[in-house]
């Protein structure tokens, strides 16, 4: 059933990414900014070393005093002092002399050259010996890693672990993050009830909201989970009615082409539906409009079609309105070789589930065994998406495009 009407993903990704509303900022612990996307640019409030400093454990000394010490002819130097990292020495270290220096601890006024502690001695009277000439590639310049004033992280970086490190290397303990996009997920059907409890015959547990919450969440959206519905169209009426201000309801089940497919029949009678339909597999259905001023992305009910069109289609909405500069998961792809053939279908692209293996010809991907759309577990076994497109069958050794999802799933 291939509707000449839908869109081509890339086609409802712009929609979602027009649509997309402009977050305003807020200031956060630094602390607590894991996952945020900055909302400035951030330079750094200091030089990164501020001083000259020692890359080792060793002496400081004059380079030309240590020019052909070795194990046979050591120089003799005079120590006159240390300076153990945060308690810099104070004097100038003079020709013919030495002082015993930690790494980080400023280089002392005077000394150019490292000689590490393992190729020394301290000889008793106050004397170093040096067995190898000292090297002034052992100081860590002032500066050489960060400068007062310059820009290391720009507005729409996602803070990682890496970027939280440098921020807090350049100075800042708060951050001006994008405020998170608050999303409202609100999962439907007749048949679903929560994990937890037995099952009656002809019922599903409800994983769409397990995983959609958690896809939400590292999306860095703010999650609130309303209580389900049933394939009930008062029921989910009264259930929007409860609804605060929210940037994006998100709805799962309901979408397609069934009689009790209520969340389509609510967008379609009370809203401005701007598409139904995309031309991707799985995640056909998917349904995007507008309720008054509430943005609504319904998410087709099967649960690898509702992590599918997060992916493609929630992402680029939340990517675009935190202003993140990276590319949403459905942009970011690599090139790999397929391990196997992937099959397409005729008017759709598809984006089959596949395991990637890296070897020494780069990234191979392996297509799990079965790709229906209901199959949970191949979200779980496989670790990509592989780009198929519409009306093409593809064959093992072909080079593809893959997604992968690691990144996006935590
Ligand atoms: P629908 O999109 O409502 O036509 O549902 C498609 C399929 O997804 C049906 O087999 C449903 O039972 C299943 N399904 C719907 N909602 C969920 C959910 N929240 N968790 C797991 N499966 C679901
Ligand atoms: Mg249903």
């Amino acid at each position: 059933m291939n509707e000449p009407s839908a869109l081509a993903p890339l086609e409802a990704l712009g929609i979602l990414q027009q649509d997309a509303p402009t977050l305003g900022s807020e200031r956060v612990e630094l602390i607590d900014a894991l996952g945020r996307v900055l909302a400035e640019d951030l330079a750094s409030q200091c030089d990164h070393p501020g001083v000259d400093n020692s890359g080792l454990d060793g002496y400081a000394c004059r380079v030309g005093d240590a020019a052909d010490a070795r194990q046979a002819a050591p120089a003799r130097l005079r120590l006159v002092g240390e300076a153990p990292a945060g308690r810099p020495f104070d004097g100038r270290v003079g020709p013919g002399e030495a002082i015993r220096i930690f790494t980080g601890a400023a280089v002392p006024a005077g000394a150019d050259g490292i000689v590490p502690v393992e190729a020394s001695r301290e000889v008793e009277g106050g004397w170093v010996e040096l067995l190898q000439p000292a090297r002034a590639a052992d100081i860590r310049r002032r500066a050489q890693d960060l400068e007062q004033g310059q820009v290391y992280l720009r507005r729409g970086r996602r803070l990682d672990a890496a970027a939280l490190g440098l921020a807090a290397g350049m100075g800042h303990g708060t951050v001006p993050a994008v405020r998170r996009p608050r999303v409202a997920l609100l999962t439907t059907g007749d048949e679903v009830v929560d994990p937890g409890r037995p099952l009656q015959r002809g019922q599903v547990y409800d994983s769409n909201a397990a995983s959609l919450m958690a896809l939400g969440q590292a999306a860095g959206a703010s999650m609130v989970r309303l209580p389900r519905v049933g394939d009930d169209a008062g029921a989910l009426e009264r259930a929007l009615e409860q609804l605060g201000a929210v940037d994006l309801l998100l709805t799962s089940g309901g979408v397609s082409m069934g009689r009790y497919d209520r969340v389509r029949d609510l967008l379609f009678g009370r809203g401005a539906v701007r598409f139904w339909k995309v031309a991707m597999k799985p995640g056909g259905p998917a349904l995007y409009g507008r309720l008054g001023e509430l943005p609504v992305l319904g998410l087709p009910g099967n649960p690898v079609s509702s992590m599918v069109v997060f992916l493609v289609l929630a992402r680029a909405y939340l990517d675009a309105a935190l202003g993140r500069s990276d590319p949403p998961p459905y942009l970011d792809r690599r090139p790999a070789r397929a391990g196997t053939p992937f099959h397409g279908a005729a008017a759709k692209e598809s984006l089959p589930r596949a395991r990637l293996t890296h070897g020494a010809e780069g990234i191979v991907a392996t297509a799990l065994t079965n790709q229906s759309s209901g199959v949970l577990r191949s979200m779980s076994e496989g670790d990509a998406l592989v780009v198929v497109p519409a009306g093409r069958d593809i064959a093992a050794g072909e080079t593809i495009d893959v997604i992968p999802l690691a990144g996006h799933l935590r």
